[in-house]
């Protein structure tokens, strides 16, 4: 592992995180809480929060609920100033905002800039979708008959995310529910809890900035059980869960269960077709950054390489030089591409597998050792597999990249699918009869689908999410909007007839 020496003390990262929280409007944190909010640069804990009682929760979601009845009726682009303001409060903060995912997400300073970009880019796009929440005229088939769709605010929309992207993943729900005219109510990630109170206090503010009603955004603390409440709360129309696939089978039923709309943003296991034909050059970096970048902790992270028999020694063996050249350490420090996992958990998740992996017939070509210091430095792993044995087919949130072969690409396109997960895929080809295959009905069955580019790393512009175990939600741009609007059927009769649909004579 190429390691560099750690810089950070817990006394300055807490410094570092109370002036960034300062700045945007977050003073005074509680160190006597429940909720200890820690970051992975040391495994310190930074301050000890509150989590949300029962109570607390309750009443978040009546704030919402009445500001709804507000929310709703302004017109689509007045709901667009709020967020309008938001994007710019968040280009305003944007180095304090990426400060607070590096402390507490660990992520290198280069990516959390690029996450809080994401949610000035969302921003963008909701406030343009403000002027754009378009229904369809249709032809009646009845003379004198208009037949339309409208669009309508839903209700109140639950936010339930995960520690990964601590702020990216609200503003995809967040900027587009509340131009489609949904107050939020957001529980983050147990492990992300700053971010979160710099986000809420900078929407509370574009809300007082613009005259919004104050409950549209309300913030929960806390971790599975606070979450739960939303879950299971009537009044909230839309629950919007990213998280593990573990999480999702709870929360599914639940939501069902009241008849409430569930958006499901779960586990990926994310697979790369490498043919013959490929840029091997350009392959292997995008390959370097989909498996290892974040610290192989995205849902797009790439974590199987299918690779063209005739090339898979030496694509594995470029990936692993590459690999040995990958600086881990201080995500603040210049020059380090991979930061710390998590916390310890996600240390025993990676040894496990990679116990198991061996023991299904692996190979470990590199990686996969842990640095001799305060939180969990990993060097990402590549692992040679003899066939897609049941540990491939599990997502770790850790950096192992299992390699496996094959001979003809409807083989590769079998193997791809033949995991339980749907959320991201790539071939790299320069064969175009290939490229068009995996993208076609019969390829790839994932959400998402490239040539030529790795599996993370996804604009905003098209409408993220994933098929099969990863839950069929999709958030963020395209038409994504339509699951936080509820959609009526109009039809006006202005003649001075009667008739009924389908020829139907009554009386
Ligand atoms: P996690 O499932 O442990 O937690 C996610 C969120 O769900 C947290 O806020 C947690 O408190 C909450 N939660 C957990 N159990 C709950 C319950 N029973 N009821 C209500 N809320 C509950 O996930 P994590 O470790 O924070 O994140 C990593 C996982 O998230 C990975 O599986 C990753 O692939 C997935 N992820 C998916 C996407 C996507 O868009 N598909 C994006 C980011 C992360």
């Amino acid at each position: 592992m190429t390691e560099t020496p750690t810089t950070a003390t817990p006394a300055p990262l807490r410094a570092r995180a109370e002036s960034a929280l300062h700045a945007c409007g977050v003073d005074d944190l509680p160190r006597d809480g429940d909720l200890p909010a820690a970051t992975p640069i040391d495994g310190s804990v930074l301050f000890r929060l509150h989590s949300s009682t029962p109570d607390e929760v309750d009443a978040a979601i009546d704030d919402a609920a009445q500001a709804f009845a507000q929310w709703r009726q302004a017109p689509a682009p007045r709901r667009g100033a709020l967020v309008r303001r938001l994007g710019e409060l968040l280009a305003e903060h944007k180095a304090d905002l990426a400060t607070l995912v590096t402390i507490e997400a660990g992520k290198i300073t280069s990516e959390s800039l690029g996450e809080v970009q994401e949610m000035i880019d969302v921003c963008e796009f909701a406030v343009g979708l403000s002027r754009q929440l378009y229904g369809r005229t249709m032809t009646s088939e009845r003379p004198g008959h208009r037949l339309m769709e409208t669009w309508h605010p839903l209700g109140v929309v639950g936010v339930i995310s995960a520690f990964n992207f601590p702020v990216a993943v609200w503003a995809w729900n967040a900027a587009v529910a509340l131009v489609c005219g949904d107050p939020v109510v957001w529980k983050p990630s147990e492990l992300t809890p700053l971010t979160a109170l710099a986000c809420d206090a900078l929407i509370r503010r574009a809300a007082a900035d613009t005259g919004a009603p104050d409950g549209v955004h309300r913030l929960l603390l806390g971790s599975g059980p606070v979450g739960e409440r939303l879950v299971d709360d009537p009044r909230v129309a839309l629950l919007s869960a990213t998280g593990s696939v573990r999480m999702g089978r709870a929360v599914a039923p639940r939501v069902a269960a009241r008849f409430g709309r569930c958006l499901l943003e779960l586990g990926g296991n994310n697979a790369a077709v490498v043919a013959p034909s490929a840029d091997l050059d350009l392959a292997v970096r995008a390959i370097v950054f989909a498996a290892a970048g974040t610290a192989g902790q995205r849902c797009t992270t790439l974590r199987r390489l299918i690779v063209h028999t005739s090339i898979a020694d030496s694509v594995a063996e470029r990936v692993a030089a590459a690999y040995r050249q990958l600086p881990v350490g201080d995500p603040f420090d210049d020059g380090v591409l991979v930061g710390p996992l998590i916390r310890e958990r996600a240390w025993e998740a990676m040894t496990s597998a990679l116990d198991r992996a061996r023991a299904e017939g692996g190979a470990l070509v590199c990686g996969g050792d842990r640095a001799d210091r305060s939180g969990v430095y990993v060097s990402p792993a590549v692992v040679r597999m003899p066939a897609q044995t049941p540990v491939v087919c599990e997502e770790t949130f850790a950096p192992i990249l299992y390699v496996l072969t094959y001979d003809d690409l409807d083989e590769a396109i079998a193997l791809h699918n033949a995991v339980p997960q749907g959320l991201s895929s790539a071939i790299f080809t320069l064969d175009q009869r290939e490229a068009e295959r995996f993208l076609a009905a019969d390829g790839s069955d994932c959400g998402i689908a490239n040539v030529n580019i790795g599996t993370s790393g996804a604009e905003i512009g098209g409408a993220f999410g994933g098929e099969k175990h990863t839950g069929g939600g999709r958030e963020s741009g395209s038409d994504s909007w339509k699951a936080y609007m509820r959609r009526a059927t109009n039809t006006v009769n202005y003649s001075d007839q009667l008739p009924l649909a389908q020829g139907v004579r009554f009386g």
